[in-house]
């Protein structure tokens, strides 16, 4: 998708900087980060949210939980514990129309979320 933020991350059109990639996922510091560790995993494939998710898509979105499960390995917090997050839909917070998984440590996390 040509107008969309995270395909253009993808693209490399935009910097980011890079903690993961494999050949269904690219994932990313975000540029707000809310933690000591806040990255952003997404799909190649463009979708824009939950709602437009498909059955065929179930692999790929599969593959964002194995890149969160490697990222927390490489950076050293996986027996810490991390959160997991995928906004969708503005009531939700969702501001960038490309889903993408927020990948979530380095400090307690409090229960319910905002
Ligand atoms: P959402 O609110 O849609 O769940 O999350 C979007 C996230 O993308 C936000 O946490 C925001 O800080 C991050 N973000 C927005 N624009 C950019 C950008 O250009 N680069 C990076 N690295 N993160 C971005
Ligand atoms: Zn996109």
């Amino acid at each position: 998708m040509t107008d969309c933020l995270f395909c253009k991350i993808i693209k490399g059109d935009i910097p980011s900087d890079k903690v993961y990639e494999d050949d269904t996922v690219y994932a990313f510091k975000d540029i707000n980060a809310v933690a000591p560790h806040h990255y952003l995993i997404i799909p190649k494939q463009h979708i824009a949210m939950i709602n437009d998710v498909q059955d065929g898509d179930a692999k790929t979105m599969g593959r964002l939980f194995v890149a969160a499960k490697n990222i927390a390995k490489q950076q050293g917090f996986a027996e810490e514990g991390y959160r997991t997050v995928m906004n969708c839909g503005e009531a939700a917070g969702q501001t960038v129309f490309h889903v993408h998984l927020h990948l979530l440590a380095g400090r307690d996390l409090s229960w319910p979320p905002g």
